[in-house]
């Protein structure tokens, strides 16, 4: 059979070469998009406007391809978790959580992540391999199909699932532009987020290309501790880091700022000396630190802080000048919670096993 191309994951760029070598005129990008991401329409027979002749040659080189859905959890507290099947035994997570006003998907952009943070249960699977944009796109389209029909909608995306999102730039990017897009999703770019454990290169490249916000998976104030909670601080240390964050915030037209993650770990980094090591650290910058209580997961050999320690820690970061959020657990009871995503993960690292 015919090889036909997955449409989802195309920009308009992309759209527009596609239509034109099926001799049809740019205008059929607005009309296709308008009927994949506004109408949620997915066969190409119902899209009226289209002719049947152009249907008929859709139907034999394109298609618009979802993922099947493993499961749908429903956890107490709202969050659903959706588990993908991606084919070869692969499996991955998507996960809306919904809050007074707004309403997060959190998506995945690898299989597994090959980076190894110790106190993260992706990291604990091993990679197989990138999501292509479409496999992002289509993480958002089901999770907007099912929550469409209850009247609810996204109001944020958020790269904060499976992987390294930068270790995987091109799709990712193409996927925000997608997201920015009014003729697609039409997120503002305040409401997509990249979250990267910090890889120094690819931060240059974003702060120029990308328009989107940023948060950095900080965890440790100095680079002994950094270097073993989150191992690709050897490669870039938290100066160079630094650095391409203060860059990404002088780049771009708009005023930006970052939030720094930091998982909440019993005795490894949650003293009060810490907390004040965290604030010179990030004295100066546009910064806000979102402290996130750790979550348990099969075989983790950390526990989290006591909620007393983190208030501690917050008011402290507070004390010397710097903003700081506790977040809230959402989804514990399905395993959706920040670092509970595993997935099913064909290891090619060779480090699930360890
Ligand atoms: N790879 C990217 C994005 C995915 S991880 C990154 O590291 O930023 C999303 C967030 O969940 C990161 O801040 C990560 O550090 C955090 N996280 C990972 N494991 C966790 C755990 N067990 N408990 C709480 N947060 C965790
Ligand atoms: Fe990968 Fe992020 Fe997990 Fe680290 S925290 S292993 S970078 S997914």
């Amino acid at each position: 059979m015919q090889y036909r191309q997955n449409l989802f994951g195309l920009n308009q760029q992309d759209l527009d070469n596609f239509f034109s070598q099926l001799g049809e005129k740019p205008h059929r990008t607005k009309q296709f998009m308008q009927w994949v991401y506004h109408q949620r329409e997915f066969d190409f027979d119902k899209m009226s406007n289209l002719d049947e002749q152009l249907k008929d040659k859709l139907k034999t080189v394109a298609t618009l391809d979802l993922p099947r859905v493993v499961v749908q959890n429903f956890a107490l507290d709202g969050v659903i978790k959706w588990v993908l099947d991606l084919g070869n035994q692969n499996h991955i997570e998507t996960i809306y959580i919904p809050e007074k006003k707004r309403g997060t998907l959190c998506i995945s952009s690898q299989i597994g992540c090959a980076l190894a943070c110790t106190f993260c249960s992706t990291g604990k699977q091993g990679f197989n391999r990138n999501l292509s944009t479409a496999e992002m796109i289509t993480q958002v389209m089901i999770a907007q199909q099912y929550l469409h029909a209850k009247d609810k909608n996204i109001s944020n995306v958020v790269f904060m699932g499976m992987g390294e999102p930068l270790l995987n730039e091109n799709a990712v990017y193409q996927a925000c532009g997608l997201l920015l897009d009014d003729l697609a999703f039409g997120l503002s770019r305040r409401k997509v987020t990249i979250s990267t454990s910090g890889i120094v290169p690819a931060l240059y490249r974003l702060a120029k290309q990308v328009p989107v916000s940023l948060a950095i998976s900080l965890h440790a104030a100095n680079d002994a501790l950094r270097n073993e909670l989150v191992p690709i601080n050897q490669k870039y240390p938290l100066k160079e880091l630094l650095a391409a964050c203060q860059n990404y915030l002088d780049s771009g037209t708009q005023e930006r700022h970052i939030l720094f993650e930091y998982v909440m770990l019993e005795g490894v980094n949650d003293s009060a000396q810490q907390a004040r090591q965290l604030a010179k650290l990030l004295y100066g910058i546009a910064a806000k630190v979102n402290l996130i209580p750790f979550n348990l997961f099969p075989k983790s050999i950390y526990r989290t802080s006591k909620t007393a320690t983190i208030k501690t820690f917050q008011d402290i970061l507070f004390d010397n000048g710097i903003r700081a959020t506790t977040r809230r657990v959402r989804g514990g009871d399905v395993l959706a919670a920040c670092g509970q995503l595993a997935g099913k993960v064909v290891d090619k690292s060779g480090r699930s096993q360890l």
